[in-house]
């Protein structure tokens, strides 16, 4: 049983579906108070209705400087402090390498890593304040371990994240803040529902577990690194994925059987 974090203060960035919206649920479950953020205020605000009284939406492109620096402020003004991050927004277009233009690209590292640097430095005071801070990114096991066509860019920005987390995991150590990442597997996401249920039959085939995860199965993790249990463990990468990563060939999983 983890101490209790609630009344402290979390704000979930790309929370207005998908793995971020779980996250959102989750902490708000265990009594958070929850800033839940994406491009859409009406999305936002739907979601932390389903949450209740102690979360409110928050419209912010996290790939604008002025925008997480307003987000910041808008936790601080509603809630008086920011103890947690969970720097989670993320978008993964799939166009292949011959096809992929400098705009493509740049499109996707500002959305993925340039928003990871913009949202954990617009927190920074805030929880240099509170004398203590959790900050939890969303990576993947794409571009960390793993590759997958048209994910050239995605994985170069979700790889980055990890060399982002590195760094500042040592330079907020002194002002009590860790920063780790959670590298999710297949999630099973609204953004799948429509895929078919061959398609991801067959996602779930090649996973140890035999199943696609849940945005709980990530909040979970997301959950213990933003625990008291957990100050001790900063800088590190933690898969979320039912062994996905761990057959060495197709032979691996034949041989389960
Ligand atoms: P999703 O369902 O498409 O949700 C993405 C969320 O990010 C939405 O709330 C979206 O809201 C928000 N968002 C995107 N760009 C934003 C921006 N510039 N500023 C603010 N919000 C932004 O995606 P998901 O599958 O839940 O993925 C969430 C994270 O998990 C991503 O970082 C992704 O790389 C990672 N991940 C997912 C999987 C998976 O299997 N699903 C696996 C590995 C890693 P708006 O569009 O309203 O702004």
């Amino acid at each position: 049983m983890l101490a209790s974090l609630a009344g402290k203060t979390v704000i979930v960035t790309g929370a207005s579906r998908g793995i971020g919206r779980g996250i959102a649920r989750r902490f708000g479950a265990a009594g958070l108070n929850v800033l839940v953020v994406s491009r859409n205020q009406s999305d936002a605000d739907q979601v932390a209705a389903e949450i209740g009284d102690h979360a409110s939406g928050f419209r912010a492109d996290v790939s604008q400087a002025e925008d997480c620096h307003a987000m910041a402020a808008a936790a601080v003004a509603r809630y008086g402090q920011i103890n947690v991050l969970c720097a989670n927004a993320g978008i993964f277009p799939g166009v292949k390498l011959a096809d992929m233009t400098a705009a493509d690209f740049d499109h996707v590292i500002a959305s993925n890593l340039r928003s990871t640097f913009l949202s954990v430095s617009a927190v920074i005071p805030a929880m240099t304040k509170a004398g203590s801070g959790r900050i939890i990114l969303t990576s993947s096991i794409t571009g960390p371990i793993t590759g997958y066509p048209g994910w050239a860019h995605y994985g170069a920005s979700k790889a980055g994240q990890l060399g982002f987390m590195r760094t500042a995991a040592i330079e907020l150590a002194p002002r009590n803040i860790t920063v780790n990442a959670v590298l999710p597997g297949n999630i099973f996401t609204e953004g799948l529902a429509d895929v078919g249920a061959d398609y991801i039959a067959k996602m779930a085939d090649s996973i140890p577990q035999k199943r696609l995860g849940t945005p709980e199965d990530i909040a979970n993790a997301a959950l213990f690194f933003a625990s008291e249990e957990a100050a001790y463990i900063t800088g590190q990468a933690l898969s979320v994925d039912g062994g996905q990563v761990l057959p060495e060939s197709l032979g691996a999983l034949e041989a389960m059987a």
